[in-house]
């Protein structure tokens, strides 16, 4: 079997109930076999934000409710809510990571959950008006509208975790080149090795990042990376789909 090539690993911050930490409110821990893999080619930051705001294991079960025009996070036998303390932890924490490259976050939770949490109308209501993401979650995405967001459930999706997978290595290595670029040639042997990529997923950004890379002017590399930086990313924002991403396997 040929050797493994080298590659920058990406930092992903964890769910510390998968795989990791016995922190779930029922005081279990997660064991996923896609998770459990990726730790061998991956820097995992972990995190357990209900824990972080002082809830204990085991707890009682949170909830996820509308109010107004936003979400509430509330724990109905005891009646705490903890909206604004798990937006105080959220903030400081995503705060405080600095660059990475993905999410990978417990499916369905209020706190966690990237969409299949369930979410009520109100307070006192027992039956779920839709589903959609937890409170950590919600300010993950706001935070990082271009850094992959997934749950281990919908990992199991082919075309999902070829999406995943694929975004993560690649932005490993752009967060490498960005720290290590010296000159605008870096730059240009990065595209290069990634342009069959790129077009894959969007020829019209392609075509814009060319476009930036050509209109480099000399003393200026650093807006010239910060110009291609935001395209770059959001180029990779659409999953190409389940046909193109045979290509990957
Ligand atoms: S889903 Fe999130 S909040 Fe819940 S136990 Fe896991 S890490 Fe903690």
């Amino acid at each position: 079997m040929s050797p493994i090539k080298p590659f920058v690993k990406p930092i992903i911050v964890l769910s510390a109930c998968l795989n990791s930490e016995k922190v779930r409110y029922n005081g279990e821990i997660i064991s996923d076999e896609f998770v459990e893999k990726l730790k061998d080619f991956a820097d995992l930051i972990t995190v357990c934000p209900e824990v972080s705001i002082g809830l204990g294991v085991p707890r009682d079960p949170l909830k996820v409710y509308t109010s107004g025009n936003g979400y509430r996070l509330f724990q109905t036998k005891t009646g705490l809510d903890l909206t604004e303390k798990i937006k105080i932890f959220s903030s400081s924490f995503l705060g405080s990571i600095g660059d990475v490259d993905g999410f990978l976050l417990k499916g369905k939770s209020p706190s966690c959950g990237y969409s299949g949490t369930k979410i009520y109308s109100n307070i006192n209501a027992e039956h779920i008006i839709k589903r959609g993401s937890g409170l950590f979650a919600m300010a993950i995405k706001e935070k990082f509208p271009y850094i992959p967001v997934e749950d281990e459930l919908r990992l199991k999706k082919d075309a999902v975790r070829h999406h995943f997978l694929t975004r993560i290595f690649v932005f490993a290595e752009f967060r490498h080149l960005k720290k290590n670029c010296r000159s605008i040639s870096q730059l240009i042997d990065f595209h290069t090795g990634h342009k069959h990529l790129l077009a894959l997923y969007s020829q019209k950004k392609l075509n814009e990042l060319e476009k930036i890379i050509t209109g480099h002017k000399k003393g200026k590399l650093d807006k010239t990376i910060s110009d291609y930086s935001n395209i770059f990313y959001s180029a990779f924002k659409k999953n190409p789909g389940a046909r193109k991403s045979q290509i990957f396997t």
